[in-house]
């Protein structure tokens, strides 16, 4: 094997917790091929020194890039009730005004806001297929390339979803008007994947997997084909499951179902399924989605942001389910709040402290919710990033030690401070993939798109 990059950390997250004197060595492929703990002045010769504590990269789990383009903008009231369906149609109105060359730069930006936060690959959950008149455009991968183009540019690894979107609702035959640039059958979203499968293959960031947009999206014969497709190429599945009250009601009386129950009674949800919010679930759901080997995207502050409700974190732990985390609408764009985020919406509901942990069965609530995302994270990819380990993808960020979180903080208590001890710790260097990425945001490119689009 072909010798790579090799570093130093003097503290470094390794097997779920912190290790001291790190030797990190990556092939010349950017997986690491040697992972030494506790290494010797001879072991680190030749070793670049990292100038802080190290993470592992995290993975964003799901998200919707163009939507980084509303952050912070659907926080007034509007007459009438405000909720998810009428965030959702504001929503529907921005994505009307972002075309390619829009949606590259929004990209663009947004990933590197991902990066200096602690993510090294982000899963695009991509359903604005057509022109925003809804014709088809001649090229069907021109908006899937230009997140792929924005990831390249970015060095952000990238698991693109394009994302099956037949029907406006449970019974509905088609779209509504707004929708038709969602338009796409089990086909047309295969294409695509396979297509950025193989532009991206020979590299070690690029990928695609499969993503049906909800239940009440896709009619039941276009769900069993297009998991039947990602089953056989082994593709990561995503769904938008269970996250709303009226989509839970209009499945039961559509099928006479809880949305998770009957899929769960159509097909096996094995490993390549993540489940995204969940936020509706019952305690033998949960069961039947961990039996099945599927995951569960967690996406804490979008679901706080909508109101969508409270994942049964406690109940997921407490039975060793799988999950990850997504940023979803990026209203906040690090993973280290998301963590905080996850663990305070349960303090909130609960009255109880460190929920995490103690449904877990472990000390560090910190701990506890990075090693979860850091676990689930290569199932939602569909890539191997699973930390610090043989084999896995040469990932890391150093944390800046100057930070005012971690002033006088004991080693041991680092992880901890960082997530529970705000304002926001920026990563000083990240590596995806063995090469360092740039961690400054092309901010007056996106500032001036922003003013055309506002
Ligand atoms: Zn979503």
């Amino acid at each position: 094997m072909s010798e790579g990059r090799r570093f130093f950390a003097a503290q470094a997250w390794v097997g779920g917790g912190w290790a001291r004197d790190v030797l990190l060595a990556a092939d010349a492929d950017g997986f690491w091929a040697r992972v030494l703990v506790g290494c010797s002045d001879a072991d680190r010769r030749h070793a670049e020194v990292l100038n802080g504590p190290v993470l592992p990269g995290l993975v964003d789990a799901h998200g919707h890039a163009f939507q980084r383009a509303m952050a912070g903008l659907t926080e007034w009231a509007a007459p009438g009730r405000d909720d998810f369906w009428s965030w959702r149609d504001r929503m529907y109105a921005a994505a009307r005004r972002i075309g390619p060359e829009q949606l590259e730069t929004i990209a663009g930006f947004l990933y590197t806001e991902l990066l200096r936060a602690g993510y090294t690959q982000v899963c695009e959950f991509h359903y604005l297929h057509n022109d925003v008149d809804g014709e088809p455009y001649a090229d069907p991968l021109e908006m899937s390339l230009a997140l792929v183009r924005a990831a390249q540019r970015t060095g952000i690894g990238l698991t693109l979803l394009p994302t099956l979107y037949m029907r406006s609702g449970f019974g509905a035959t088609g779209l509504r008007e707004d929708q038709c640039r969602f338009a796409s059958t089990p086909g047309s979203v295969l294409r695509i994947a396979e297509a950025v499968r193989r532009s991206g293959s020979g590299t070690r960031t690029i990928t695609a997997g499969l993503a049906l947009h909800s239940l009440r999206a896709v009619d039941e014969g276009a769900l069993l084909e297009a998991a039947a497709a990602a089953h056989q190429a082994r593709m990561p599945v995503h769904i938008h499951i269970a996250e709303q009250q009226l989509e839970v009601d209009d499945c039961i009386q559509r099928h006479g179902q809880r949305p998770i129950e009957w899929l769960l009674g159509k097909l096996i949800i094995d490993r390549h399924w993540n489940l995204v919010h969940a936020t509706r679930s019952t305690p033998r759901e949960l069961a039947g989605i961990r039996d099945q080997g599927a995951s569960i995207v967690i996406c804490p502050s979008t679901e706080a942001n909508l109101g969508d409700g409270v994942f049964d974190l406690p109940g997921w732990l407490g039975i060793g389910g799988r999950w990850s985390i997504g940023s979803d609408s990026h209203v906040t764009r690090s993973p280290i709040e998301e963590l905080r985020l996850l663990e305070y919406s349960q303090r909130l509901a609960l009255r109880q402290r460190n929920v995490a942990a103690r449904a877990a069965g472990c000390e560090s609530t910190a701990g506890v919710l990075f090693n979860g995302a850091l676990d689930g994270g290569s199932a939602a990819a569909g890539q191997a990033c699973g930390g610090l380990a043989v084999g896995q993808r040469a990932d890391f960020c150093v944390v800046d030690p100057a930070s005012p979180a971690l002033a006088g903080v004991p080693a041991q208590r680092l992880l901890d401070a960082l997530v529970f001890s705000s304002p926001e710790t920026v990563m000083v260097r990240v590596c995806v993939g063995g090469r360092d990425v740039n961690l400054h945001p092309p901010s007056r490119e996106f500032a001036a798109l922003m003013r055309t689009l506002w």
